[in-house]
């Protein structure tokens, strides 16, 4: 299978040569240019675990890596890193089942991808024989930088530096970043949002002086975010293993159809169960969630994609965005892969931040339903599902199951749904705190302890004893700044 740019230029590169490269040269997305049929029939997915389905869908996109090197990445990244065995429980809460993904080793659904991701780039530099060191740039919202870290720290021949709004992460989120270890990682805070430091990282990539520059040195750029595809298939796996899940649990029958809901920031993770469903995965609609930045609800509301609008600082700040990267990909397919097309509606964004799809685009959004919450809205539902049933969601979870109440009110449809649960209440505990009613202090740290008191709910291995751990990065970068601070990282 071979891996296209959605701006439609000539650049067409294997598996391995896309995920080391992470963005196309054009500043385009890679796309596969086609989608493979589920490996096995819905029937036989029952019983199979989370590694062997894993497997089995990432060995369908990445066909130019051999079946032992995917299962080397598989049982490399999903193994007791994970605090339980099955990876991602589906639980049930609440009229909804709730698919965990956030029981990896930084306590966020980021895990799941940025597990396997070092695996599968460094795989690729072997097949590829690429001898010069990975210098892999990420911008994080929050949970990206941590989890991109965690994997990556110490990985030989590569570098990974992170940067993230100095406004805008929770206490813990931070604290997560600037005690992380390892002699290759490094981790700056920038003076503006998530949009900000996302664009910097973008003007790095499309700098071609620099690049050449990085080269002479030994050095390639190559990215952690959402934007590589080394990052999106991974996720597709997890969409699968719901279904037999739900299967299992005798909650639809083989070939009966389900929902799924994704609290959505950067389009990734909803993208990936877009291309679940492009498999043969019985996904019905794709219920795509907001918080009060909510451009991307507009847009499948109206076909109008408009980021030029004010900018929230909310409690679910992983999905505080306006340039949702990967929805890029999205309009690739359903415009029928014409790159030309895309090409000029991403032109439009950069500089009038608008653009207009064309009316079969907006056709083929049939498939997606959304909506928003506000933070009060969040805090109700975090409130409101903790009393009656006893499960606690973190904000974005939180934003998801509002907007699914939403969305049955407003249709009627109850086809069972699976929602994409992102992150341990824990790392967002001062708003869970005190949506369950508890009265929260000043420190973060003193509000995971009371949850858990009140709770019960076991805290992640990750977060536990973070407060004393020793600060290791102290780096705040105006956003000019950001390309000499790679240049410095690498000397
Ligand atoms: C990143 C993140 C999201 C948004 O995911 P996208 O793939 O960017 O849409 C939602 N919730 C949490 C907790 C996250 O970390």
């Amino acid at each position: 299978m071979l891996y296209k740019s959605t701006r439609g230029s000539k650049d067409v590169k294997n598996a391995a040569q896309a995920v080391i490269q992470g963005i196309s040269q054009d500043k385009g997305l890679f796309v596969p240019d086609s989608f493979p049929r589920l490996p096995f029939s819905l029937e036989d997915m029952k019983g199979k675990t989370y590694q062997e389905i894993a497997d089995a869908v990432i060995h369908s996109f990445f066909t130019d890596y051999t079946e032992e090197e995917i299962k080397y990445c598989v049982n490399g990244a999903y193994d007791s890193k994970f605090e339980t065995s099955e990876i991602v429980p589906l639980v049930n809460a609440g009229g909804a089942h709730f698919l965990e993904l956030y029981h990896g080793r930084t306590a966020a659904f980021k895990d799941m991808a940025l597990s396997i991701l070092p695996y599968l780039m460094t795989t690729a530099m072997k097949k590829e024989q690429v001898d010069k060191k990975v210098v892999i740039l990420t911008a994080t919202s929050g949970d990206t930088g941590k989890a991109a870290l965690e994997g990556f720290a110490d990985v030989p021949n590569t570098e990974i530096i992170v940067f993230y709004p100095s406004e805008g992460v929770s206490q813990v989120q931070e604290r997560q970043m600037v005690t992380q270890e390892g002699a290759n990682t490094h981790v700056f805070a920038i003076r503006g949002n998530f949009d900000d430091a996302q664009t910097g990282v973008k003007n790095i990539f499309n700098d071609s002086q620099f690049a050449a520059g990085l080269a002479e040195a030994g050095c390639m750029l190559s990215s952690a975010n959402s934007i590589n595809i080394g990052r999106l298939i991974p996720q597709v796996a997890y969409y699968v293993y719901a279904y037999a899940k739900l299967m299992e649990q005798g909650a639809v029958k083989a070939e009966e159809g389900f929902n799924v809901v994704v609290p959505t920031g950067n389009f990734g993770n909803i993208l990936a169960a877009y291309y679940a469903k492009q498999m043969g995965v019985p996904v019905n609609k794709l219920i795509c969630a907001s918080n009060e930045n909510k451009v991307l609800t507009d847009f499948i509301q109206t076909g109008v994609y408009d980021a030029g609008r004010a900018f929230y600082l909310t409690n679910s700040p992983s999905m505080d965005i306006l340039i949702s990267s990967n929805l890029e990909r999205l309009l690739y397919h359903l415009s029928g892969n014409k790159g030309e097309e895309i090409s000029i509606l991403m032109n439009a964004l950069e500089k009038d931040k608008k653009y207009e799809v064309s009316a079969d685009m907006k056709a083929g959004l049939k498939d997606f339903w959304a909506g928003f919450a506000t933070i009060d809205e969040t805090n109700a539902a975090i409130g409101k599902m903790y009393a009656e049933n006893g499960y606690l969601m973190d904000t974005h979870t939180a934003v998801a199951y509002k907007v699914y109440e939403d969305y049955k009110k407003a249709t009627g449809d109850d086809t069972p749904a699976v929602i994409a649960s992102t992150a341990s209440a824990y790392k967002f505990a001062d708003s869970v705190a005190e949506s369950i009613g508890l009265e929260i202090a000043s420190d973060g740290f003193e509000n995971v302890r009371r949850l858990h008191e009140k709770t019960g709910v076991r805290i992640p291995l990750g977060l536990k004893g973070l407060e004393d751990k020793e600060i290791k990065h102290k780096g705040v970068l105006d956003k000019d700044e950001m390309q000499s601070a790679v240049r410095n990282c690498l000397k």
